[in-house]
Protein backbone atom coordinates (compact mmCIF):
# COMPACT_ATOMS: atom_id res chain seq x y z
CA UNK A 1 0.00 0.00 0.00
CA UNK A 2 0.88 3.54 -0.85
CA UNK A 3 2.07 5.71 2.36
CA UNK A 4 2.47 9.15 2.66
CA UNK A 5 3.90 10.67 5.64
CA UNK A 6 4.07 14.58 7.25
CA UNK A 7 5.46 15.64 9.93
CA UNK A 8 5.24 18.64 11.74
CA UNK A 9 6.87 20.38 14.43
CA UNK A 10 5.03 23.22 16.29
CA UNK A 11 4.68 25.09 20.10
CA UNK A 12 1.77 23.63 21.90
CA UNK A 13 0.50 23.54 25.49
CA UNK A 14 3.30 25.63 26.35
CA UNK A 15 5.95 23.06 25.27
CA UNK A 16 6.73 21.72 21.66
CA UNK A 17 4.40 19.31 19.39
CA UNK A 18 6.01 16.67 17.13
CA UNK A 19 3.41 14.94 14.75
CA UNK A 20 4.09 12.74 12.58
CA UNK A 21 1.15 10.82 10.66
CA UNK A 22 0.26 8.68 7.50
CA UNK A 23 -1.77 7.75 5.14
CA UNK A 24 -2.97 6.20 1.80
CA UNK A 25 -2.92 9.41 0.73
CA UNK A 26 -0.97 12.73 0.47
CA UNK A 27 -4.45 14.62 0.76
CA UNK A 28 -5.20 12.36 3.86
CA UNK A 29 -2.15 12.36 5.67
CA UNK A 30 -2.25 16.21 5.84
CA UNK A 31 -6.10 15.89 6.43
CA UNK A 32 -4.78 14.52 9.44
CA UNK A 33 -1.87 16.12 10.65
CA UNK A 34 -4.24 19.46 10.39
CA UNK A 35 -6.78 17.63 12.48
CA UNK A 36 -4.37 16.54 15.48
CA UNK A 37 -2.64 20.15 15.36
CA UNK A 38 -6.46 21.60 15.68
CA UNK A 39 -7.29 19.33 18.35
CA UNK A 40 -4.46 20.00 20.64
CA UNK A 41 -5.47 23.32 20.27
CA UNK A 42 -8.55 22.79 21.08
CA UNK A 43 -7.82 21.29 23.94
CA UNK A 44 -5.15 23.60 25.39
CA UNK A 45 -8.59 26.28 25.27
CA UNK A 46 -10.50 23.94 27.07
CA UNK A 47 -7.95 22.96 30.15
CA UNK A 48 -5.27 25.21 30.26
CA UNK A 49 -5.22 27.00 33.98
CA UNK A 50 -2.15 29.58 32.52
CA UNK A 51 -4.88 31.90 31.40
CA UNK A 52 -8.34 32.74 32.41
CA UNK A 53 -10.43 32.20 29.85
CA UNK A 54 -10.56 28.47 29.65
CA UNK A 55 -13.78 26.23 30.90
CA UNK A 56 -11.24 24.87 33.67
CA UNK A 57 -10.11 28.48 34.36
CA UNK A 58 -13.39 29.39 35.16
CA UNK A 59 -14.65 26.73 36.98
CA UNK A 60 -11.09 27.38 39.33
CA UNK A 61 -12.60 30.78 39.84
CA UNK A 62 -15.68 30.13 40.35
CA UNK A 63 -17.96 31.55 43.46
CA UNK A 64 -17.67 29.01 46.21
CA UNK A 65 -20.56 26.71 46.66
CA UNK A 66 -21.95 27.92 43.33
CA UNK A 67 -22.34 25.09 40.86
CA UNK A 68 -21.11 25.55 37.31
CA UNK A 69 -22.18 24.20 34.56
CA UNK A 70 -20.15 22.28 32.37
CA UNK A 71 -19.76 21.30 28.62
CA UNK A 72 -20.37 16.96 28.79
CA UNK A 73 -16.67 16.56 27.83
CA UNK A 74 -15.18 18.43 30.32
CA UNK A 75 -17.34 17.24 33.23
CA UNK A 76 -16.78 13.34 32.19
CA UNK A 77 -12.92 13.57 32.33
CA UNK A 78 -13.24 15.60 35.30
CA UNK A 79 -14.89 12.82 36.78
CA UNK A 80 -12.34 10.50 35.52
CA UNK A 81 -9.54 12.50 36.52
CA UNK A 82 -10.58 13.06 40.28
CA UNK A 83 -11.35 9.24 40.30
CA UNK A 84 -7.51 8.66 40.22
CA UNK A 85 -6.89 10.60 43.43
CA UNK A 86 -8.05 7.43 45.01
CA UNK A 87 -6.82 5.14 42.32
CA UNK A 88 -3.41 5.81 43.44
CA UNK A 89 -4.39 6.20 47.08
CA UNK A 90 -4.11 9.89 46.89
CA UNK A 91 -0.43 10.35 45.14
CA UNK A 92 -2.23 12.10 42.06
CA UNK A 93 -4.47 15.12 43.31
CA UNK A 94 -5.82 16.77 40.42
CA UNK A 95 -6.92 19.63 42.76
CA UNK A 96 -3.50 20.52 44.20
CA UNK A 97 -3.86 23.76 42.97
CA UNK A 98 -3.39 25.78 46.29
CA UNK A 99 -0.01 23.68 47.24
CA UNK A 100 1.55 24.87 43.60
CA UNK A 101 0.52 28.23 44.68
CA UNK A 102 1.94 27.92 48.15
CA UNK A 103 5.16 26.68 46.88
CA UNK A 104 5.49 29.39 43.68
CA UNK A 105 5.68 26.64 41.12
CA UNK A 106 4.54 28.52 38.41
CA UNK A 107 6.25 31.80 39.53
CA UNK A 108 9.92 30.93 40.02
CA UNK A 109 9.48 28.52 43.56
CA UNK A 110 8.67 29.79 47.10
CA UNK A 111 8.69 28.13 50.65
CA UNK A 112 5.92 28.56 52.18
CA UNK A 113 5.77 28.91 56.37
CA UNK A 114 3.69 26.64 58.71
CA UNK A 115 0.52 28.05 58.19
CA UNK A 116 0.49 28.89 54.69
CA UNK A 117 1.87 25.02 54.03
CA UNK A 118 -1.34 23.91 56.40
CA UNK A 119 -4.27 25.96 54.48
CA UNK A 120 -2.75 24.88 50.81
CA UNK A 121 -2.96 21.30 52.33
CA UNK A 122 -6.21 22.01 53.39
CA UNK A 123 -7.58 23.73 50.11
CA UNK A 124 -5.82 21.25 47.92
CA UNK A 125 -8.60 18.46 49.09
CA UNK A 126 -10.11 17.12 45.84
CA UNK A 127 -13.23 16.27 47.94
CA UNK A 128 -13.72 20.36 48.24
CA UNK A 129 -15.11 20.12 44.60
CA UNK A 130 -18.61 18.49 43.96
CA UNK A 131 -19.69 17.00 40.61
CA UNK A 132 -23.58 16.91 40.13
CA UNK A 133 -24.25 14.05 37.68
CA UNK A 134 -28.01 14.97 36.73
CA UNK A 135 -27.27 18.82 35.85
CA UNK A 136 -23.37 18.39 34.89
CA UNK A 137 -22.01 21.16 37.20
CA UNK A 138 -19.42 21.14 38.96
CA UNK A 139 -19.11 23.26 42.41
CA UNK A 140 -16.16 24.01 44.81
CA UNK A 141 -16.31 24.76 48.17
CA UNK A 142 -13.95 26.79 49.24
CA UNK A 143 -12.35 29.78 47.03
CA UNK A 144 -8.85 28.69 47.14
CA UNK A 145 -9.33 25.44 45.92
CA UNK A 146 -8.10 24.72 42.36
CA UNK A 147 -7.88 22.17 39.73
CA UNK A 148 -4.40 21.52 37.90
CA UNK A 149 -3.73 20.09 34.29
CA UNK A 150 -0.30 19.94 34.71
CA UNK A 151 -0.23 16.02 35.34
CA UNK A 152 -2.66 15.00 33.07
CA UNK A 153 -3.91 17.31 30.40
CA UNK A 154 -1.30 16.70 28.01
CA UNK A 155 -1.86 12.84 28.08
CA UNK A 156 -5.43 13.72 27.23
CA UNK A 157 -4.76 15.97 24.58
CA UNK A 158 -2.55 13.13 23.15
CA UNK A 159 -5.94 10.65 23.18
CA UNK A 160 -7.66 13.05 21.77
CA UNK A 161 -5.43 14.17 18.91
CA UNK A 162 -4.45 10.77 17.98
CA UNK A 163 -8.50 9.80 17.80
CA UNK A 164 -8.58 12.77 15.68
CA UNK A 165 -6.07 12.03 12.88
CA UNK A 166 -7.39 8.64 12.83
CA UNK A 167 -10.98 9.88 12.44
CA UNK A 168 -9.96 11.87 9.56
CA UNK A 169 -7.43 8.88 7.71
CA UNK A 170 -4.51 8.53 9.48
CA UNK A 171 -3.12 5.03 9.25
CA UNK A 172 -0.26 5.80 11.48
CA UNK A 173 0.77 8.16 13.60
CA UNK A 174 3.72 9.65 16.56
CA UNK A 175 2.71 12.27 18.10
CA UNK A 176 5.10 13.97 20.87
CA UNK A 177 4.04 16.58 22.92
CA UNK A 178 6.79 17.85 25.27
CA UNK A 179 8.38 14.35 25.69
CA UNK A 180 5.13 12.32 25.87
CA UNK A 181 4.83 10.31 23.38
CA UNK A 182 1.52 8.59 21.57
CA UNK A 183 2.47 5.73 18.77
CA UNK A 184 -0.66 4.18 17.02
CA UNK A 185 -0.51 2.28 13.96
CA UNK A 186 3.44 1.40 13.84
CA UNK A 187 6.38 1.12 16.38
CA UNK A 188 8.65 3.95 17.38
CA UNK A 189 11.67 3.76 19.37
CA UNK A 190 11.52 6.23 22.41
CA UNK A 191 15.03 7.31 24.29
CA UNK A 192 14.88 7.31 27.73
CA UNK A 193 16.98 9.83 29.18
CA UNK A 194 19.38 9.78 32.25
CA UNK A 195 17.24 11.09 35.44
CA UNK A 196 20.10 13.93 35.94
CA UNK A 197 21.21 14.46 32.32
CA UNK A 198 18.40 14.62 29.64
CA UNK A 199 21.01 14.88 26.80
CA UNK A 200 22.25 11.16 28.09
CA UNK A 201 20.54 8.16 26.73
CA UNK A 202 19.91 5.03 29.12
CA UNK A 203 17.43 2.93 27.40
CA UNK A 204 15.33 2.90 24.41
CA UNK A 205 11.37 1.71 24.46
CA UNK A 206 9.42 -0.33 21.93
CA UNK A 207 6.19 1.84 21.40
CA UNK A 208 3.29 0.70 19.43
CA UNK A 209 -0.49 1.82 20.31
CA UNK A 210 0.38 3.32 23.58
CA UNK A 211 1.97 6.43 25.51
CA UNK A 212 5.09 7.01 27.12
CA UNK A 213 5.23 9.88 29.83
CA UNK A 214 8.43 10.49 32.29
CA UNK A 215 7.97 12.57 35.45
CA UNK A 216 11.07 13.71 37.15
CA UNK A 217 13.09 17.26 38.03
CA UNK A 218 16.03 17.27 35.97
CA UNK A 219 14.10 20.08 33.51
CA UNK A 220 12.09 21.63 36.02
CA UNK A 221 13.62 21.13 39.26
CA UNK A 222 13.62 24.97 40.84
CA UNK A 223 16.44 26.49 43.40
CA UNK A 224 14.97 28.69 46.30
CA UNK A 225 17.49 30.07 48.98
CA UNK A 226 20.02 27.04 48.41
CA UNK A 227 17.15 24.53 48.29
CA UNK A 228 16.12 22.40 45.30
CA UNK A 229 12.37 22.38 45.03
CA UNK A 230 10.67 19.82 43.02
CA UNK A 231 7.61 20.56 40.81
CA UNK A 232 6.01 17.00 41.86
CA UNK A 233 4.24 17.45 45.22
CA UNK A 234 2.58 14.79 47.90
CA UNK A 235 -0.16 15.98 49.07
CA UNK A 236 -0.11 13.20 51.80
CA UNK A 237 2.73 16.09 53.37
CA UNK A 238 2.46 19.21 50.87
CA UNK A 239 6.15 18.95 50.08
CA UNK A 240 7.76 18.37 47.23
CA UNK A 241 8.05 14.56 46.89
CA UNK A 242 11.78 12.65 47.38
CA UNK A 243 13.67 13.52 44.39
CA UNK A 244 15.18 9.78 43.79
CA UNK A 245 15.66 10.11 40.09
CA UNK A 246 12.68 9.26 37.22
CA UNK A 247 10.27 7.37 36.49
CA UNK A 248 8.86 6.08 32.98
CA UNK A 249 5.44 4.43 32.42
CA UNK A 250 3.61 3.18 29.19
CA UNK A 251 0.28 2.67 29.01
CA UNK A 252 -2.75 1.87 26.20
CA UNK A 253 -3.53 6.05 26.82
CA UNK A 254 -2.31 9.15 27.01
CA UNK A 255 -4.09 9.87 30.05
CA UNK A 256 -3.21 7.07 32.16
CA UNK A 257 0.75 7.19 31.29
CA UNK A 258 0.48 11.13 32.44
CA UNK A 259 -1.71 10.48 35.75
CA UNK A 260 0.59 7.00 36.61
CA UNK A 261 4.02 8.82 35.62
CA UNK A 262 3.04 11.28 38.33
CA UNK A 263 1.43 9.17 40.98
CA UNK A 264 5.15 6.99 40.77
CA UNK A 265 7.31 9.34 41.01
CA UNK A 266 5.23 10.98 44.22
CA UNK A 267 5.45 7.20 45.39
CA UNK A 268 8.63 6.72 45.06
CA UNK A 269 10.49 3.15 43.21
CA UNK A 270 8.89 0.38 45.42
CA UNK A 271 5.63 1.99 46.45
CA UNK A 272 4.95 2.79 42.81
CA UNK A 273 5.92 -0.46 41.35
CA UNK A 274 3.35 -2.20 44.32
CA UNK A 275 0.56 -0.07 42.91
CA UNK A 276 1.52 -1.05 39.31
CA UNK A 277 1.36 -4.56 39.80
CA UNK A 278 -2.03 -3.87 42.08
CA UNK A 279 -3.92 -1.91 39.21
CA UNK A 280 -2.39 -4.56 36.74
CA UNK A 281 -4.25 -6.83 38.76
CA UNK A 282 -7.37 -4.99 38.38
CA UNK A 283 -7.20 -4.43 34.94
CA UNK A 284 -5.24 -1.45 34.52
CA UNK A 285 -2.50 -2.11 31.67
CA UNK A 286 0.47 -0.41 32.58
CA UNK A 287 4.57 -0.68 32.92
CA UNK A 288 6.84 1.16 34.99
CA UNK A 289 10.43 2.12 34.37
CA UNK A 290 12.33 3.44 37.75
CA UNK A 291 15.81 5.27 37.71
CA UNK A 292 17.28 5.47 41.12
CA UNK A 293 20.23 7.25 41.77
CA UNK A 294 22.39 5.56 44.17
CA UNK A 295 25.30 6.81 47.07
CA UNK A 296 27.90 7.35 44.12
CA UNK A 297 26.98 9.91 41.73
CA UNK A 298 27.59 7.18 38.43
CA UNK A 299 25.21 4.92 40.04
CA UNK A 300 22.11 4.33 38.65
CA UNK A 301 19.64 1.93 39.69
CA UNK A 302 16.92 0.42 37.43
CA UNK A 303 13.46 -1.43 39.04
CA UNK A 304 11.00 -2.37 36.62
CA UNK A 305 7.55 -3.77 36.45
CA UNK A 306 7.83 -7.25 34.71
CA UNK A 307 6.25 -6.64 30.97
CA UNK A 308 8.78 -3.69 31.14
CA UNK A 309 11.87 -5.80 30.16
CA UNK A 310 9.95 -6.94 26.48
CA UNK A 311 9.56 -3.14 25.83
CA UNK A 312 13.11 -2.52 26.78
CA UNK A 313 16.61 -2.01 25.44
CA UNK A 314 19.27 -0.39 28.27
CA UNK A 315 22.51 1.43 27.06
CA UNK A 316 25.39 -0.74 27.14
CA UNK A 317 27.76 2.23 27.43
CA UNK A 318 28.94 4.45 29.73
CA UNK A 319 28.47 3.68 33.60
CA UNK A 320 27.06 0.31 34.70
CA UNK A 321 23.50 -0.25 35.14
CA UNK A 322 22.23 -2.33 37.78
CA UNK A 323 18.91 -3.89 37.45
CA UNK A 324 16.23 -5.62 39.00
CA UNK A 325 12.42 -6.77 38.32
CA UNK A 326 9.96 -5.76 40.57
CA UNK A 327 7.80 -7.94 43.26
CA UNK A 328 10.63 -9.68 45.18
CA UNK A 329 12.84 -7.01 45.38
CA UNK A 330 10.59 -3.57 44.17
CA UNK A 331 13.90 -1.66 45.38
CA UNK A 332 16.33 -2.84 43.10
CA UNK A 333 19.51 -2.71 42.74
CA UNK A 334 22.12 -5.58 43.05
CA UNK A 335 25.29 -4.34 42.45
P1 LIG B 1 5.57 17.22 33.36
O1 LIG B 1 5.82 18.46 34.13
O2 LIG B 1 6.76 16.77 32.60
O3 LIG B 1 4.33 17.24 32.54
P2 LIG B 1 4.11 15.45 35.12
O4 LIG B 1 3.21 14.83 34.12
O5 LIG B 1 4.61 14.54 36.18
O6 LIG B 1 5.40 16.10 34.47
O7 LIG B 1 3.28 16.63 35.77
C1 LIG B 1 3.81 17.50 36.75
C2 LIG B 1 2.79 18.56 37.04
O8 LIG B 1 1.67 17.98 37.68
C3 LIG B 1 3.24 19.66 37.97
O9 LIG B 1 3.90 20.69 37.29
C4 LIG B 1 1.92 20.11 38.58
O10 LIG B 1 1.25 20.96 37.67
C5 LIG B 1 1.15 18.84 38.69
N1 LIG B 1 1.34 18.10 39.96
C6 LIG B 1 2.37 18.14 40.83
N2 LIG B 1 2.21 17.25 41.83
C7 LIG B 1 1.03 16.61 41.57
C8 LIG B 1 0.29 15.57 42.22
N3 LIG B 1 0.75 14.96 43.34
N4 LIG B 1 -0.88 15.19 41.66
C9 LIG B 1 -1.36 15.76 40.54
N5 LIG B 1 -0.72 16.75 39.89
C10 LIG B 1 0.46 17.15 40.38
MG1 LIG C 1 1.93 13.22 34.56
Amino acid sequence: MHIETIARHLAAMGTALSLTVSAPTRDAALRASEAGVREIERIEALLSTWRDDTPLARLNAAAPGIPVPVAPELFNLLKRVFEWEEGTGGAFDPAIGPLMKAWGLRSGGRIPDTTELANARRASDPSLFTFEESSLRVSRSSAAAAIDEGAWGKGWALDEAAAATREAGATSGILDLGGQILAFGEQTSVAVAHPRDRTRTVGTLRLKNASVSTSGNSERGLLVSGRRVGHLLDPHTGEPAPDFGSVTVVAPSGLTADVLSTAFFVLGPEKGLALSERLRAIGVVNEALFFSEGEEEQDLRVSMSPGMKALLELAAAGAPISLSLSKKSPEGGHK
